[in-house]
């Protein structure tokens, strides 16, 4: 049996793991992402993909079976034929002028996941209106061109990159699902809504989707030569940061929840229903056969970090008796507006009555996220997602274990710190088994 290899690249670096036919991590390297300009990073992005597959030993390296590679959601580039990038990328947070999002939500069904700045198809019109796009022939994301540097298959995605391209998966639904199954050559799973014009120009841009994991092709003879990779070893499609994070947890049951307690507030919910609620900003992605259902909030760690530091966060922690609930009762933000659980963009923060003893404060601020992370998954039941079963968390906000029991309180199921929280981990599950579920 081989191995399989996952490839992180996130937003602040890459990482890469092996695990063997166990799920067992047997080699790992990661990079920090230097200072960049927009011009230098796809030539850093290319170095630190070789640097990182030249940094696992080589005894390893000769038994691996599948590879995959994550990216951040929404950084895409535009590609000539030879796939060869032709402009800096747009990055996951960049965002497009407002005259194209304007034009987009004209032509795209309302609250769709397309409709927001930052959107691959929102940089896309954005891009094709200011940039010559005579020799552009490709949208890749992130993931794909990596992928694509390693098997050479130009105009490639996955679904979960390619749901803010306005990729579809229930329309595409079905194709190359198993392993090994030859891609299909047809361009199923755009929406009726893209043949309109100037969304019709860009048609023949967007890339054909295949399922997450799924094999596209084995790597290619020069690279198999340059690093003594098996030249069976199949390069499977691959997925978001934060779905390869969800996959990583080990969650796949229905009810199975990861809440990411980062800057923001992230919760993803296993579901046998579809859920799109574009209010509240609550999506669906594909995910085996369910859908991984998700809501960001616009409250979590940062509200915390903007009044205390990583040592008092963890030093305060200790004093609060998590069993003793405090009457206070927050809406922690940095500015006014929220979406989800409270679709409110005027939504003032409620940081009152601040009491004097930090301990108590932090308390409220605690026991405040959590009620906020139980409304969010309320929300989401009450749309037809199944009942939470058990919660696993990332994040820096998953080592408070005060917090924790603070949060098992509120949502009533048992919470746990995910065992692996690295993007790579899941990653690596990606190209081992295919879909995870
Ligand atoms: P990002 O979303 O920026 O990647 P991280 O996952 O690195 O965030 O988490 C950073 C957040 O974790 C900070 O905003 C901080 O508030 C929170 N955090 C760090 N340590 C603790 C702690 N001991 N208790 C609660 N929250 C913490």
């Amino acid at each position: 049996m081989g191995y399989s290899l996952g490839i992180d690249f996130g937003t602040s670096g890459a990482r890469a793991m092996v695990i063997d036919h166990q799920d067992q991590v047997l080699a790992e390297a990661s990079y920090r992402f230097p200072d960049l300009s927009p011009e230098e990073r796809t030539d850093c992005w290319q170095e630190i993909l070789w640097a990182l597959i030249g940094e696992i030993p080589a005894d390893v390296r000769s038994h691996l079976q599948a590879i995959a590679i994550n990216g951040t959601s929404s950084t895409i580039l535009l590609c000539d034929a030879e796939g060869k990038p032709l402009y800096p990328p747009q990055m996951y947070n960049d965002t497009c002028d407002p005259a194209s999002l304007e034009l987009l939500t004209t032509l795209a069904p309302a609250g769709h996941p397309v409709l927001s700045a930052s959107s691959s198809l929102a940089k896309l019109l954005g891009m094709s209106r200011t940039v010559d796009m005579t020799s552009v022939c490709y949208l890749m994301h992130q993931a794909d061109w990596l992928a694509f540097l390693l098997h050479g298959r130009v105009g490639l995605s996955d679904d979960h990159n390619s749901l803010k391209l306005g990729y579809d998966p229930a329309l595409g639904q079905d194709r190359s699902t198993s392993r090994g199954r030859a891609i299909p050559t047809d361009l199923v799973g755009y929406p009726d809504w893209f043949h309109q014009p100037p969304l019709n120009q860009l048609l023949p841009l967007l890339p054909q989707v295949i399922r997450p994991g799924s094999n596209i092709g084995p790597l290619q003879p020069h690279l198999v030569d340059r690093f003594g990779i098996p030249s069976t070893c199949q390069i499977c499609a691959g997925t978001t940061d934060s779905i390869a994070a969800f996959i990583a947890s080990g969650a796949n049951q229905p009810g199975m929840a990861v809440t990411s307690l980062g800057s923001t507030l992230v919760l993803k919910l296993l579901s046998p229903t579809r859920i799109d609620l574009a209010d509240y900003g609550i999506y669906s992605h594909r995910l085996g056969k369910y859908w991984l259902v998700g809501g960001a909030s616009n409250t979590g760690g940062a509200v915390l970090q903007s009044f205390f530091s990583p040592s008092e966060l963890t030093e305060l922690s200790q004093h609060i008796d998590p069993h003793q609930p405090s009457s206070l009762t927050y809406y922690p933000l940095l500015k006014p507006g929220e979406r989800f659980p409270i679709n409110d963009p005027c939504l003032e923060p409620q940081l009152t009555p601040r009491p004097e003893d930090p301990v108590e404060f932090l308390q409220g601020l605690l026991e405040s996220l959590a009620r906020i992370e139980a409304q969010g998954y309320h929300l989401l039941v009450a749309h037809g997602a199944p009942p939470l079963k058990v919660v696993y968390t990332a994040g820096g906000g998953a080592q408070n274990i005060v917090w924790q029991t603070i949060r098992q309180r509120h949502l009533q199921v048992p919470c746990y710190a995910a065992q692996h929280q690295q993007a790579a981990y899941g990653t690596a599950l990606l190209a081992a088994h295919g879909s995870p579920l």
